[in-house]
């Protein structure tokens, strides 16, 4: 799933710490099959939905946070960022998850040689 929404075909190409940041709200496990080239089989809608909720989410705060449009966003690639300071899950390794009641830690796994930060309780 994190390499589908890092490919500039599938979206705009989203920068590697909101993918992270948006897996983890969706709440999808960034090791999960792409829910993007399953097309409408097994009921795959919802899960679409919530990866498009907690996109228009993060985009929104890291506007909020200091960048001052859509392009500051997509052009964000590395590790640093307005909003590197508000994460979830990005630089968090080995700390605990932030999540309510969830009392895993973050672990952190190399995608398409780049680090990917997620709870493996959470995510799933
Ligand atoms: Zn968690």
């Amino acid at each position: 799933m994190k390499a589908a929404l890092l490919d500039q075909s599938t979206v705009a190409g989203l920068g590697n710490i909101y993918v992270c940041e948006i897996l983890f709200r969706s709440g999808i496990s960034p090791k999960e099959e792409s829910i993007l080239s399953r097309g409408k089989k097994s009921g795959v809608t919802k899960r679409v939905e919530r990866v498009t909720a907690a996109t228009h989410d993060v985009i929104v705060e890291a506007i909020d946070a200091g960048g001052s449009s859509i392009s500051d966003f997509v052009n964000v690639e590395g590790d640093l960022g307005y909003f590197q300071n508000s994460t979830f899950v990005y630089g968090r390794e080995s700390e605990p998850c932030l999540s309510e009641g969830c009392d895993a830690s973050i672990q952190r796994i190399v995608q398409s040689g780049r680090s990917t930060f997620y709870c493996p309780n959470c995510q799933r």
